[in-house]
């Protein structure tokens, strides 16, 4: 979607404090060397159980993700079962969750031929680099980190649990373990990144691998990286405010028509000023290909209903294939099952051997 990239992105950059600004640029000079080489990358990406896939997910990383693989990159996608615990006591529908992220995968143009498709629990060697990246983050590092911040204010919990406070060295295991030096995430996950920088920094430094035994992965943010939910606040599965890519279009319509906007009845794109209106735009835009300052320009005076209208339509337009494909898949559980058994083996001898080579720097081989 060229017409969208400058604009929007820059937009969104200024508005935050997470070093989301370095990160695109960052990101746009990755873009490049993708492009030179796409071989020289391998993407580690993925997402909770907590619920269906959503809009944001897919216009924040699931689109770079099929983008990514569709240019050979090598690509692992984590459905990150144990985190689900992070924020709540039990993992609700877990089973149902995680089949339905499966084949939210496989409706959007994830190839399990060409991509690894796995559950962290199932990996026991990943599991366990938690243990040596735990031993390099300082507790105050962990308790600063904003990420952390923003999901215990949002927990279901009254307490902050010790998987919630190591959430970001999990998933420096996470991204690690595949030895991982590409990321395509939202903004949240800014901070988390920069923690798995570090243990992979430090990691080699400590145990002097020379070269490096661990890559430090660069983040991948797309035009999108932090879309809004219906409240105006982060689109989440967990937030109740999340249009999800499995939706009927009567259900898409009823919740874009009662998403927060503001009393300005001129539509204008100012991600700054005006974010819930300009989420709305960005997501059309993202839909029609098109800029969104256009997009609201067509609009102008015509007011919320009719820019609710231009949405519901272009999601609806652009969603109608994968919805398509993916209640065709859901006939076949047994394809979910085969892609997640031949995902699991596959993660494993790829966890063994990073295992391995760190027992191995680490002095513990006995
Ligand atoms: P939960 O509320 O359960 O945490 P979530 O909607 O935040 O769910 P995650 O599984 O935590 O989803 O995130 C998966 C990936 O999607 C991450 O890379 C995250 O940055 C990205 N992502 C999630 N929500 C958005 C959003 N609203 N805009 C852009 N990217 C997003
Ligand atoms: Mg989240």
């Amino acid at each position: 979607m060229p017409g969208v990239v400058g604009s929007a992105a820059a937009d969104y950059s200024s508005s935050d404090s997470l070093g989301t600004s370095a990160a695109q640029t960052r990101s746009a000079a990755v873009e490049d060397l993708i492009r030179q080489d796409p071989g020289r990358f391998r993407v580690l990406t993925g997402d909770r159980p907590t619920g269906q896939l959503h809009l944001g997910h897919y216009f924040g990383t699931l689109h770079n993700r099929v983008r990514l693989q569709d240019l050979g990159v090598e690509m692992f996608v984590l459905i990150a079962d144990y985190q689900v615990l992070t924020d709540r006591d039990v993992a609700d529908h877990l089973v149902e969750h995680v089949e339905g992220l499966v084949l939210d995968y496989l409706a959007i143009g994830i190839d399990p031929d060409q991509s690894t498709v796995f559950a962290h629990s199932a990996i026991p060697a990943l599991n366990q680099l938690l243990l040596p990246f735990l031993s390099l983050v300082s507790v105050a590092e962990l308790g600063r980190n904003p990420t952390v911040k923003d999901e215990i204010a949002h927990s279901r919990q009254s307490a902050v649990s010790g998987l919630m406070f190591t959430y970001p060295a999990h998933q420096a295991a996470d991204i690690l373990f595949c030895k991982a030096n590409l990321v395509p995430v939202g903004q949240d996950q800014l901070p988390h990144l920069e923690l798995t920088r570090s243990i992979a920094r430090r990691f080699n430094d400590r145990y002097g691998t020379g070269a490096g035994l661990f890559p430090e992965p660069d983040a991948l943010l797309s035009d999108a990286p932090l879309l809004l939910g219906t409240d105006g606040t982060k689109m989440s599965k967990s937030r109740g405010n999340a249009i999800a890519l499995a939706a009927s279009a009567d259900e898409t319509a009823r919740l874009i028509r009662g998403a927060k906007t503001d009393a300005d009845r001129h539509i204008t794109y100012d991600p700054v000023n005006r974010p819930e209106v300009s989420s709305l735009v960005l997501l059309a835009a993202l839909c029609l290909g098109r800029d969104p300052h256009q997009i609201a320009d067509d609009i102008g005076n015509a007011g919320a209903a009719t820019l609710k209208n231009t949405v519901s339509e272009a999601v609806n337009e652009y969603l109608a294939p994968i919805r398509a494909r993916r209640k065709q898949l859901a006939q076949d559980r047994g394809l979910i099952r085969q892609v997640l058994r031949e995902g699991n083996e596959r993660a494993t001898a790829v966890a063994d051997a990073t295992l391995t080579d760190v027992r191995a720097a680490m002095n513990s081989v006995y």
